[in-house]
């Protein structure tokens, strides 16, 4: 389980204030598939970043399953993120000079998983992404769709049980938004818990639970839905 408490987020240039999260409550339980929509600028890559532990918060709390993640230690938090989470990136973040099969191994070599664990895990998750036979192909020589699906594989690698995708399908033509959706679908129904910031209102429908991000805020989504139906 994933809690955020009152959790606010505040970038200070030298100018401005920016209150990306302001008092921002959520529980993701064990197992649910959220989709996040909201405007742009709302503080949905922040909200998805800080969960990650990919940045601090400036005040509140975030339990992760029973740790005050607010509490550790750069290497607690290190670790933790390590052992829990799985990100993908807007954009497939994929180094262009190694082919899949080694970009996939990048984050088992530096978790220090053995050569003999990391070749079994690697297999196992191109053959899950339908990519196993490409293993020795560089990103460039796929498509958009099969990059993300590496992207996914790579994430899935570290066996997280949570799954945070920033607009996972945001680059892709929707025949293969929907081909991630589904990827994304069958990890969800192996027991991952994902959460996934998207665009796209037809993807965020599939996904069981939608919440919608507005000015740093979870709005109350029944009202929107409300104000949906009268229209
Ligand atoms: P979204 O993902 O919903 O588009 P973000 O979480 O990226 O929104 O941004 C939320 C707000 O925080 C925006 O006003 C954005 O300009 C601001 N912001 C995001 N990152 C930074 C940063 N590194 N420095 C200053 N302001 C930032
Ligand atoms: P590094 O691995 O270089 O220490 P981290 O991503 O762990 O980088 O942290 C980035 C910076 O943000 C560090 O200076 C860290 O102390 C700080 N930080 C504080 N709280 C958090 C948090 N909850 N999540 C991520 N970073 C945090």
């Amino acid at each position: 389980m994933l809690t955020m408490k009152n959790v606010s987020k505040v970038y200070q240039t030298e100018m401005v204030q920016t209150h990306a999260l302001r008092d921002f409550d959520l529980e993701v339980k064990e197992g649910e598939f959220i989709a996040v929509t909201g405007p742009s600028g709302s503080g949905k890559t922040t909200f998805l970043n800080i969960a990650g532990m990919l940045e601090p918060f400036s005040s509140g709390q975030y339990m992760l399953d029973d740790v005050n993640v607010g509490a550790l230690s750069d290497n607690q938090r290190a670790d933790l993120r390590n052992q829990k989470i799985g990100f993908i990136f807007q954009g497939f973040n994929l180094i262009p000079d190694l082919n899949l099969y080694e970009n996939v191994e990048v984050p088992l070599r530096y978790r220090g998983i053995k050569a003999a664990e990391r070749k079994k895990r690697i297999e196992a998750c191109l053959e899950q992404v339908g990519l196993a036979s490409r293993a020795k192909h560089l990103p460039q020589q796929l498509s958009g769709g099969q990059q993300q699906r590496v992207a996914i594989a790579r994430a899935l690698a570290g066996e997280p049980r949570f799954l945070l995708a920033d607009e996972p399908t945001g680059n892709l033509d929707s025949l293969m938004a929907r081909q991630v959706m589904e990827l994304l679908e069958q990890i969800n129904r192996d027991g991952a818990t994902i959460v996934m910031v998207t665009h796209d209102p037809e993807l965020a429908r599939r996904a069981p639970r939608n919440i919608q991000i507005v000015d740093g805020q979870v709005a109350d989504l029944t009202l929107y839905q409300g104000v949906a139906r009268q229209t």
